[in-house]
């Protein structure tokens, strides 16, 4: 049989967020929301980015905010 290389490992970590103790995503917090995304601006789905629920649905929220602030882009 044929090994085959797991590729993005290191995507599918643990959540980000649970690691490094946060309790709320904030909409301010741009770096990390936009590390979230693809280049066009589309949230990574929770197997992608590798964050819990919880914290999912936090970005989820914040990226709303976001974008109705014009701090991020549409699609
Ligand atoms: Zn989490």
């Amino acid at each position: 049989m044929a090994r085959r290389k797991s590729r993005r490992r290191s995507a599918a970590r643990r959540c980000r967020f649970c690691r490094d103790g946060v309790q709320e995503v904030s909409y301010k917090d741009l770096d990390s929301l936009r590390r979230l995304m693809s280049s066009e601006a589309a949230l990574f789905s929770k197997k992608r980015s590798g964050n819990c629920s919880r914290h999912q649905r936090m970005v989820k929220q914040a990226v709303k905010q976001a974008r109705f602030l014009a701090l991020l882009p549409y699609l």
